[in-house]
């Protein structure tokens, strides 16, 4: 019997953040590469192509088995198994974004040498720190003409808020780029283009005394390196293994993706470093990766993988125990027993049916609505992990049919589609709309696209009077029935039957919260 504590100390779970554009698809496809998963390579980039255009996003979509695949990548790496887990590229979809950070145990954020820290890497920043992720660092592109390496470590510090420890340093950049030295080991990796797949195929000196090294990239050139790295070392932060943990500090590695260079070392000392499956706190009690019994949660859902069956896989994070294929589960939201007969691991050769699973891994879940994100499998307690949040949507479309008999298909549509979590699906207590809250318009297309190609239905999405949502929650039944009644014009329920606040206004929203003190307007859903 395999033990689980060593099983779970085995394990990287992570996720790449970047602004789009910086690299993530190519460094994920050369981590592959190291990790000896190349057949995987393909489907990376076709997932790829699908951010350019709304329409290319939508067919391949519909090629299903290529998201599942590519949204957990498991590999082994140096007797450790690595979890990747892949975070939507498109801007539209950050909550989806943010429930994937909290089935990591840390992230790895890509940053484009010429641009420096964008918009999109500060607000993924935001979501890591709110759960204190440790992110390590690769700024990426150096075989083209960038910013100083210094006045970028600068950045990272200041904008984002993180001491920045470089692990490996390079030698010139663009056409002058010549390697990258390790701080820690010493050693100096020469960057050869058309080379550095693995580390048999590459030019490693030991340190920059080495005699070769002067040879090969001349004597000014070493020189210069010698005071930059005097300098760099006065300047900046050893690397501290605690303070990286603890979300303070960031391990920084430079490298090219798209040359293989500088990503082997990066993976070296993320599997190395990276912690491994991390406690989780529950309504109960704090969970240990190391305890015998099965428990997860669901961070992610995908519907109509295929649209015969309406058949949704649910993506659930292991926290603790071990799954075994056909195990008896205990399902904490509906209080029933669940058999997990045909999950699905997510090894980066090719889906397959889970033998087993352990803290880290992910595996996916057949199932027909039957299961909700953030829903807790156990086998037996009753609690439920915390911090999966529903967020208040943005933006707000009413569903119009152009078949007024559809729509039974319509609401069914709306109900499943809003399952995934991307979007979120309103009925009014006062009138037959179906409303439907999205975080980005992009979301309304989709939705339009998938309603025709999955349930045969032909809707339009129009402007509706809402420009906001609250759950609401009131300790005291009778002052909440009061609420109810005075209030109904602008109270709905969601899709998972809780009371929600549809403002009309912010004024409105506000006036509303000074005259009801005892209800709670959240903007946030916790699930559980
Ligand atoms: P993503 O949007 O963050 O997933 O970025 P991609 O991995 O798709 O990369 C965006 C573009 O940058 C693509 O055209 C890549 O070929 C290119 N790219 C990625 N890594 C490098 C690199 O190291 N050097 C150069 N010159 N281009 C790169």
């Amino acid at each position: 019997m395999p033990d689980v504590a060593a099983e779970a100390a085995r394990r990287r779970t992570f996720a790449i953040i970047s602004h789009p554009d910086a690299g993530k698809t190519t460094l994920t496809e050369k981590l592959l590469l190291f990790g000896g998963a190349i057949q995987m390579a393909g489907s990376v980039k076709g997932r790829k192509a699908a951010r350019h255009a709304t329409s290319d996003w939508m067919k391949l979509e519909q090629e299903r088995g290529i998201s599942v695949t590519s949204s957990v990548m498991q590999f082994p790496y140096e007797g450790r198994v690595v979890n990747l887990l892949d975070t939507p590229g498109h801007a539209d979809f950050g909550e989806d974004t943010y429930r994937v950070l909290t089935a990591v145990d840390s992230a790895l954020m890509v940053i484009d040498v010429a641009k420096g820290v964008e918009e999109r890497t500060i607000k993924l920043m935001e979501v890591c720190r709110m759960r204190d992720t440790p992110i390590m660092t690769f700024i990426n592109k150096l075989d083209r003409e960038g910013r100083e390496p210094i006045e970028l470590l600068d950045e990272v510090e200041s904008v984002l808020g993180i001491q920045c420890a470089p692990v490996t340093w390079p030698i010139g950049m663009g056409k002058r780029l010549k390697g990258v030295v390790h701080l820690i080991t010493g050693e100096v990796h020469l960057y050869e283009q058309g080379r550095n797949f693995t580390r048999q195929d590459s030019t490693i000196f030991p340190s920059i005394d080495d005699p070769g090294l002067e040879a090969r990239i001349g004597a000014d050139m070493l020189a210069g390196l010698r005071d930059e790295l005097e300098l760099v070392q006065g300047a900046s932060h050893a690397f501290d293994a605690q303070e990286y943990l603890a979300g303070r500090q960031t391990p920084v590695f430079f490298g090219s993706a798209v040359n293989n260079f500088g990503v082997q070392p990066l993976l070296d000392f993320f599997v190395r470093h990276a912690p491994p499956p991390q406690p989780r706190a529950t309504t109960d009690r704090v969970v240990a990766p190391a305890e015998p019994k099965l428990t997860g949660f669901v961070f992610k859902i995908q519907a109509n993988m295929d649209p015969q069956h309406r058949d949704r896989v649910a993506f659930m994070r292991v926290c603790s125990g071990r799954f075994e294929a056909g195990m008896k589960t205990f399902h904490v939201r509906t209080g029933k027993d669940m058999k997990l007969a045909n999950a699905l691991t997510f090894m980066a050769s090719d889906r397959e049916i889970a033998a087993e699973a352990y803290p880290g891994d992910v595996i996916g879940i057949h199932n027909h609505g039957t299961i909700s994100i953030g829903d807790t499998f156990t086998e037996g307690e009753q609690f439920a992990f915390t911090g999966i949040p529903n967020f208040a949507p943005e933006l707000f479309r009413r569903a119009r049919l152009r078949d007024p008999l559809r729509l039974k298909q319509l609401q069914k549509g709306l109900a499943q589609l809003s399952e995934e979590g991307a979007t979120q699906f309103f009925r009014p207590l006062m009138s037959n709309d179906l409303i439907l809250g999205a975080v980005g318009v992009l979301q309304f297309d989709v939705a339009a696209y998938r309603l025709k190609a999955e349930y045969g239905v032909d809707a339009i999405f129009e402007p509706v009077g809402v420009v906001t949502t609250r759950w609401v929650h009131c300790d005291s039944e009778r002052k909440l029935e009061e609420f109810r009644e005075k209030n109904a014009t602008n109270l709905g329920i969601d899709a998972a039957g809780e009371l929600v606040y549809l403002a009309p206004t912010r004024v409105n929203l506000q006036l509303a919260q000074e005259r009801w003190p005892d209800v709670r307007f959240d903007a946030t859903r916790e699930q559980a």
